[in-house]
């Protein structure tokens, strides 16, 4: 379990990294979800929930801090699971409340209505969270958790809908922001995207009428689920065994789903939009190489995250490829250390050099992202203390000037180093001999846009590189964030 210290972000953001699961028409429903949300674990480790329901015994839940291997592959809880349904969610919040994080802020959320039980699991964030939590509580909403998630379970409560998926209906078109949403009723399993589609959510097929929705495509293989499609950005689906009734709650938007999951939230085994997240990272690096070349004698990687890249960079540049770092496979991610004093020490915990490997030689290091740059800088002093000649870093993304508000967990604007550096200020902060990021363009390129990025219409969320919020952060604006001057949802903010 991560240690809940004080939050280093910003102190009243409500992000949350999360993954959801869920399935139908199958015996025992919530082993199949155990086993989904374990594939999901990279995408939230610090809790997990799953919520059955049996015909006989009605709902049944379970939360747990932790691994979904430690909780959910025991016997005493998965009996307590029984049924043909159910659903689950793993997270990572960055919540203001961290240190208060209380199981109850674990999904999946469950409301008991006039018609019947519903559980519901969220990834994604709400960006008016804030201003709909006053609202409900003025009109007497009694909150359990601090999660922006909740709401939702609140808004369904005011609906005047007769049944559970048309409630939801309602709620979701009062919640502003990204949401992939997966809810379970007594007999049903519902999924839902925002207009936009930020956040990712699939449909599978499981043995001869079952279903299972999933974040990602990776957890349905773990099932041995068959991939049908992705549910489509604003759509709803409302599954009964052997049954994917679909609808469209929402007024059609253009699509702009997250082009971080590309980078570096997803799975590489994944596959989004009919593209494998691998070969999209691949391609970066192939992008990266023809944008930023260097004279250099082997290419690393920053283990896992920079991986594909470092092996497109490798490919298109002729410079061999080695494992100059080495990955202890029992730690966590680093990013999710809490302090910065905590987070030095974590990459040395979790990465080591191969110094035979690396002495004398240029080393061009490739990893996916720099956020608050502590990663980049504590990994260049392990490579030179191992007696590297030079150190090229080359990053598969573009630099990280903007905080994620649609729920992938990043510092405030304060704490992004390339909020406060230019390139080359960041190189010396670091302390490398050269720094390059992939362009905006490469990007898009290496994710299957030949034309790069349409300036008008975005294919993509980038709000994290070029500011561009597709989704007015309404909450943060409240609070004093400034968007970039005539970005196009400044101005709806206005
Ligand atoms: P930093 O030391 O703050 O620059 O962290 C950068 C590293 O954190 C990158 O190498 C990424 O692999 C990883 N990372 C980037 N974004 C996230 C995120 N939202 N959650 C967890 N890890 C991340």
């Amino acid at each position: 379990m991560k240690p809940f210290l004080a939050d280093p972000f910003d102190s009243d953001s409500l992000h949350e990294e999360c993954g959801v699961f869920g399935v139908i028409g199958v015996a025992d429903a919530a082993s199949f979800v155990a086993l989904g949300l374990h594939a999901l674990q990279h995408r939230g480790q610090e809790a997990g929930g799953i919520y059955a329901h049996d015909p006989e015994q009605g709902f049944n839940g379970a939360h747990r801090f932790g691994y979904v291997r430690d909780n959910f592959t025991k016997a005493e809880v998965i009996s307590t699971l029984p049924g043909p349904l159910a659903i689950g969610h793993v997270r990572y919040s960055t919540a203001g409340t961290k240190a208060n994080t209380a199981i109850r802020d674990v999904q999946p959320f469950f409301g008991e209505f006039a018609m019947g039980g519903c559980a519901i699991a969220h990834n994604g964030n709400i960006t008016n969270a804030t201003a709909l939590r006053r609202e409900l509580i003025e009109r007497g909403s009694i909150f359990q958790s601090s999660s922006d998630s909740e709401c939702i379970i609140h808004l369904m409560a005011r609906s005047i809908q007769r049944n559970l998926a048309e409630r939801l209906k309602d709620a979701l078109r009062r919640v502003e922001g990204a949401f992939s949403v997966i809810a379970m009723t007594r007999t049903k399993l519902i999924g839902v995207r925002d207009p936009l589609g930020v956040r990712p959510l699939v449909l599978g097929r499981v043995g001869d009428d079952g279903y299972a929705l999933a974040s990602e495509t990776c957890a349905l293989d773990i099932i041995g689920a068959e991939f049908v499609r992705e549910i489509e950005p604003g759509e709803m689906v409302v599954i009964s065994p052997g049954k994917v009734e679909s609808s469209r709650p929402f007024a059609p938007a253009g699509s702009r789903f997250c082009i971080f999951e590309h980078v570096y939230f997803s799975r590489p085994d994944s596959i989004i939009g009919g593209r494998s997240v691998y070969e999209t990272r691949r391609q970066i690096g192939v992008e990266l190489a023809r944008e930023a070349p260097i004279e250099a004698d082997l290419v690393c990687a920053v283990p896992d995250s920079g991986t594909p890249a470092a092996i497109g960079y490798a490919q298109e540049s002729g410079i061999p490829f080695g494992m100059g770092i080495i990955r202890n496979q029992y730690m966590g991610r680093t990013f999710i250390e809490p302090t910065d004093q905590i987070r030095n020490m974590g990459v040395r915990l979790k990465l080591n050099v191969n110094r035979a490997l690396i002495q004398g030689k240029r080393v061009v290091l490739v990893d996916d992202s720099v956020v608050r740059g502590t990663t980049s800088r504590k990994i260049k002093d392990m490579i030179l203390d191992a007696g590297a000649a030079e150190v090229h870093f080359r990053i598969a993304s573009p630099p990280t000037a903007w905080p994620c508000f649609y729920g992938v967990d990043t510092p405030d604007r304060g704490k992004l180093l390339a909020a406060q550096m230019t390139p080359a200020e960041m190189r010396d902060w670091i302390g490398v001999d050269s720094l390059a990021f992939v362009s905006l363009d490469g990007l898009y390129r290496a994710a299957g846009e030949a034309g790069g990025r349409k300036n008008d219409c975005p294919q993509y969320c980038d709000a994290c590189f070029s500011g561009d919020y597709p989704v007015a952060p309404s909450d943060q604006i409240e609070r004093g964030f400034q968007m970039l001057e005539g970005s196009e949802t400044a101005h709806a903010a206005e």
